[in-house]
């Protein structure tokens, strides 16, 4: 398997060389460091020639250190863990020369720098048969770039792959969140002599020694590998899905990569529901700007949306026949249309295992804006009648929600207190699951006030107890927040999520890290139709 290794580097080389042909005796360029600024061990971006630099920190002063990191080189760094607060220096290094530096501001570090957390684990090539040797892909939250990973006890060869530096601390005091989120970096680790079908435990560790542990199963046969977990196998990705009928439903031309997650959605509505022309764009920005590291390193989950806007997406944008309402099932009330009446009529049956089906409604019966199946395939949306259906960013959060449910999300999600799931209005999730947020957009400041972004939790925030509240440190950066809606800023017990009880206990959640995305298989509410 080290040959794999030795074939990405030689793949390195090959670009090095093509990228260098005719400058080859140049010293690196430095254009950017992004963001320009950090905490103690935090993740930037350098924008230069990184391929086989290394970044140079404090260049030119006696605390002068040289990182390198990653196959390709150091496109990314940690600022050092004893960076003192101030202005440091920074270069880039090769075989000829150093570049011009550039300033990073090292900002006092706020609390203690957190353990890892996994948030993915994937497969970027496999060999072999019984056993077969796997190239895993490990994504985890503030996980260091020489962070090490074990599998299965064994400490494996492993570099830095993805990463993904976050820059919304620098405006806050990390010490007053739960998890506070550095960056996201992701490990390409050699697994070597492993049986399918077996679960891989794996060990991820930073250079303090904190750690995280996850499971991966791998399939029971190289046939049925799906590398992304996105629940379409690589084989349908790469030749698209035979369903029963025979027929194929050509997804590459759709735009699936095996080793993006993709999911499929086909979009139907009344006219009466006619859907904002700038919401398509904006939604697929939520998703391809999210948190979340593929196997081939790249960022956000690929949103294939079906409005029938042509090429190889013309199931979707069908006009269906007007209803008053409508939800899933039956139902004798007038002007009454079932869900999966609408579905049999204008969805592709060939589709059923690889797309969730969406309908803009006028409304349900119980008056709801919405709702979709929680780990399901089904979501509607049905706010004709809301004053808020004329703001595009209504309908972009609303489409999110009810989506979110089909990934698994809930309005509270998976908490310690498990009746909690149904938690609509917790005060320390900001996600577009929470009603608080689902027309207007989430709030990320430390208040209630919307900043008209649609997105779903990192799982960064602090505990609430609601036994003994402190509304004057609020849920972050001590920003005073009336939590209870009373107008008063107060400290004791309270009902901090308008629940109609005092006594829970709130966590945020990290949705990003748990999206359900197989949504046929065994417990999701797929039924099969
Ligand atoms: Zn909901």
């Amino acid at each position: 398997m080290r040959g794999k290794l030795l074939a990405l580097a030689g793949l390195a080389l090959f670009v090095a060389a093509h990228l260098l042909g005719t400058g080859c005796t140049q010293p690196p360029t430095l254009n950017a460091i992004a963001p320009g600024q950090g905490y103690p061990r935090q993740l930037l971006a350098v924008d230069g020639t990184t391929l086989f630099a290394s970044v140079v920190w404090d260049v030119g002063l006696p605390t002068e250190t040289e990182i390198y990191n990653g196959l390709f080189g150091t496109a990314y760094f940690q600022i050092p863990d004893t960076a003192a607060p101030g202005v440091h220096p920074v270069a880039l290094r090769n075989s000829n020369g150093t570049s011009a530096s550039q300033n990073v501001t090292v900002l006092a570090p706020s609390g203690a720098f957190p353990a890892p957390r996994i948030e993915d684990i994937g497969v970027f090539g496999i060999s072999g048969t019984a056993p077969v040797n796997v190239l895993l892909t490990v994504a985890a939250a503030n996980l260091d770039t020489d962070a090490t990973v074990a599998v299965n006890g064994t400490t494996v060869t492993s570099v830095r792959w993805g990463a993904l530096p976050i820059d919304y601390l620098l405006t806050h005091t990390p010490a007053t969140y739960g998890y506070p989120i550095y960056h996201y970096t992701q490990m390409l680790s050699v697994v070597d002599s492993v049986a399918l079908g077996s679960t891989l435990t794996v060990v991820v560790t930073n250079h303090d020694g904190l750690a995280d542990t996850a499971t991966y199963m791998l399939p029971g046969a190289v046939a049925s590998l799906d590398s992304d977990g996105d629940g379409l196998l690589d084989s349908w990705e790469t030749g698209g899905y035979v369903a029963p009928s025979g027929d194929t439903v050509n997804l590459p031309a759709m735009g699936t990569d095996k080793w993006r997650k993709d999911v499929l959605v086909e979009v139907d509505w009344i006219a009466a529901a006619t859907p904002n022309a700038t919401i398509w764009g904006t939604i697929d920005t939520v998703f391809q700007f999210a948190p979340v590291l593929n196997p081939n390193g790249s960022r956000g989950v690929n949103l294939i949306l079906d409005r029938g806007q042509g090429g190889a997406l013309t199931g979707g944008g069908d006009t269906l026949a007007d209803h008053t309402t409508m939800d899933f099932g039956p139902s004798t009330a007038a002007g009454y249309t079932d869900f999966f009446t609408y579905k049999t009529n204008n969805f592709d049956n060939d589709r059923l295992n690889v797309f969730h089906y969406a309908i803009f409604g006028r409304a349900r019966p119980n008056g709801s804006s919405g709702r979709g199946e929680v780990y399901g395939n089904d979501f509607m949306i049905t706010f004709v009648n809301f004053a808020v259906w004329a703001q595009a960013v209504a309908q972009v959060g609303t489409f999110v929600h009810e989506f979110g449910h089909n990934l698994g999300l809930t309005h509270g999600d998976v908490n310690n207190t498990p009746a909690q799931w149904n938690e609509t209005r917790k005060p320390n999730f900001p996600t577009t699951m929470s009603y608080r947020y689902q027309f207007p957009g989430v709030s990320i400041d430390c208040d209630f006030t919307s900043e008209a972004i649609h997105t779903f939790s990192q799982g960064a925030f602090a505990r609430i107890n609601e036994t003994n509240v402190n509304e004057n440190i609020g849920i972050c950066d001590n920003a005073p927040l009336d939590m209870n809606g009373d107008g008063a800023i107060t400290v004791g017990q309270m009902d901090a999520s308008a629940d109609g009880d005092n006594t829970d206990v709130h966590d945020d959640f990290d949705q990003w890290g748990n999206l359900l995305l197989d949504f046929d298989a065994p417990g999701s509410r797929w039924n099969n139709n």
